[in-house]
């Protein structure tokens, strides 16, 4: 009986595995490329064509246009700049940016060379990582040039950019163990300074800077396929506008910047199914993979598609860090004080996808914030009955603790001394991390290969001519565990820039 059942589970979950894969399937055909000669005429024509408004899109029309390429953006929804817009506008900037001197911090290319390698796990992108570095400090310059604004204004707690106008913080891990030893820390994260949405000022500022210099846009057109001649270049787009399909000459290339896939469902399931359950797809509703998929329709190689970016906001305020997160055992697993995209990817990746908050009265975490408040007890061992872990996991992770923290020490994950303290002071309390119901923000990294002009690899590894990608569309400096805020706004204007100015030479 019980293997029946088992076996009728399995074929189930291979049946629904074969959907995902059919219906992914219809997305990859829907979008396959058109040969030239299957097309009849062309409806409009221009030097650069790009696909999507976020900053990627933006940031390559600005470049293509200023090398005198006539430049046309595409958005296919009614309103422009993507996840770009809806983001805190953080980049990851640094080497001595003009910001960084007049806030008296000494930075450099190599320490934040060597911050990124090191948080970038195996194998990292090293040539993109070392151009993106030695631009960091031209690119703040040009971001400013363009209109977005920051103050002299160092945000010195771990908080979330869109709180306060500070323009300057530790957005990444760079105070922590190991890291804090590898790269000489400095904080990199520069936000537009403006309380709200950073990013909305950010992209007000580029667009404003793009239709200025003679960019043109038009919404609500939906790129669908790649047309291509027959030896592989890429000559134009074909797209969906007032329900026609029409075809956009693309004389010099098509860079493709609209964003990721993590509002297709159908292809989080078959590229990155452990994120699937992860509860809060954190992407503007025009983040369905098309530019992956149409890519793809050429050819194009996608790589790191499993990767994504997972938030736990373990902070702000601060000081529930003071307390332990532990897993359903009732072990600690990391250092309290980490980035919170690199908590969520531990507690989602490594820990089944549930943590619990544990403090004193002194270090709760604020009730009605990001997490349900589960468990409130006057001893750590009735907190852990409270919990159903096992008898004594919890207390023996907490005197062992408290043990070390009376010291300032943390043998186990050498969390920073100032998030040290013991854990005496009762009642105790306990908060749910369930990535799967709670709070968790998630958007995908995983994109088309690029070179470090942003042209676009052929499966083979050769350059796919008139083709680039930048942003989320491209797989760049964002790795999983996310290490920093600020990076995927960073490379996408950066990589962007780098594609608009490459096809605007193009012959
Ligand atoms: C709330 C929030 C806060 C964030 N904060 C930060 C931060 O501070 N720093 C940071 O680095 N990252 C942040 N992120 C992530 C970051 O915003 C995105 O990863 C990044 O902006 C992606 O930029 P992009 O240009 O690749 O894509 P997008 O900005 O999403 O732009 C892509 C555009 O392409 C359009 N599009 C898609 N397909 C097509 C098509 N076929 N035809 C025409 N148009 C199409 C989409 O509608 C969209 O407008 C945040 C994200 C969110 C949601």
């Amino acid at each position: 009986m019980s293997t029946s059942g088992i076996t009728r589970r399995r074929l189930l979950a291979a049946g629904s595995a074969l959907a995902a894969s059919s219906l992914l399937g219809q997305h990859t055909q829907a979008h396959a490329s058109v040969r030239e000669r299957d097309i009849s005429h062309w409806d409009l024509s221009t030097d650069a064509l790009i696909v999507g408004s976020g900053v990627a899109g933006m940031a390559a029309a600005i470049e293509a246009r200023r090398a005198g390429a006539d430049t046309l953006v595409l958005e296919m929804q009614e309103s422009r700049g993507g996840s770009s817009a809806m983001s805190g506008g953080v980049c990851y900037l640094g080497g001595g940016t003009a910001l960084q001197k007049a806030l008296g911090f000494d930075d450099s290319v190599e320490a934040m060379l060597d911050y990124i390698v090191a948080a970038s796990g195996p194998h990292p992108h090293l040539e993109r990582i070392q151009k993106y570095c030695e631009g960091a400090v031209g690119h703040f310059d040009w971001l400013v040039a363009n209109g977005v604004p920051y103050t002299q204004q160092f945000q010195r707690e771990k908080e979330f950019p869109q709180e306060t106008d500070n323009s300057l913080y530790y957005s990444g891990c760079e105070l922590n163990h190991p890291f804090r030893d590898i790269a000489k820390p400095a904080p990199r994260g520069h936000v537009p300074g403006v309380p709200g949405h950073g990013g909305w000022r950010l992209m007000q500022a580029l667009n404003d800077t793009a239709e200025r210099e003679g960019s043109k846009v038009l919404t609500a057109v939906t790129g669908k396929r790649l047309v291509q001649a027959d030896d592989g270049r890429v000559l134009g787009l074909q797209v969906m506008r007032h329900g026609k399909l029409e075809n956009i000459r693309a004389r010099k290339g098509v860079v493709l910047a609209c964003g990721g896939f993590i509002r297709n469902h159908d292809m989080v399931k078959h590229y990155a199914p452990e994120v699937a359950a992860v509860s809060t797809p954190h992407a503007s509703p025009g983040d369905l993979g098309l530019g992956i998929l149409m890519g793809m329709g050429v050819g194009a190689a996608a790589i790191r598609m499993h990767q994504a970016m997972i938030v736990l906001p373990t902070y702000p305020p601060e000081r529930a860090l003071r307390g332990i997160f532990v897993n359903r055992r009732g072990q600690r697993f990391m250092a309290e004080d980490y980035y919170y995209g690199v908590v969520g990817h531990e507690v989602v990746i490594h820990q089944g996808g549930v943590a619990y908050i544990i403090t004193d009265a002194d270090h709760a975490y604020p009730d009605n914030h990001f997490y349900p408040h589960i468990a409130q007890a006057n001893s750590i061992r009735e907190l852990e009955q409270s919990l159903d872990m096992p008898d004594h996991a919890l207390q023996e992770t907490v005197a062992y603790y408290n043990r070390h923290a009376t010291q300032q020490a943390d043998p186990l994950f050498h969390k920073h001394a100032d998030f040290i303290a013991p854990i005496v002071k009762p009642p105790f309390h306990a908060w749910r991390m369930d990535a799967s119901q709670d709070f968790a923000p998630i958007l995908t990294f995983g994109g088309l290969l690029t070179n470090t002009d942003a042209q676009v690899l052929h499966a083979s590894g050769d350059v796919i001519p008139g083709l680039y990608a930048a942003g989320r569309t491209a797989n760049g400096l964002p790795q999983a565990p996310y290490m920093a805020s600020g990076l995927s706004v960073g490379d996408g204007s950066f990589f962007g820039r780098c594609a608009g100015r490459h096809l605007a030479t193009r012959q």
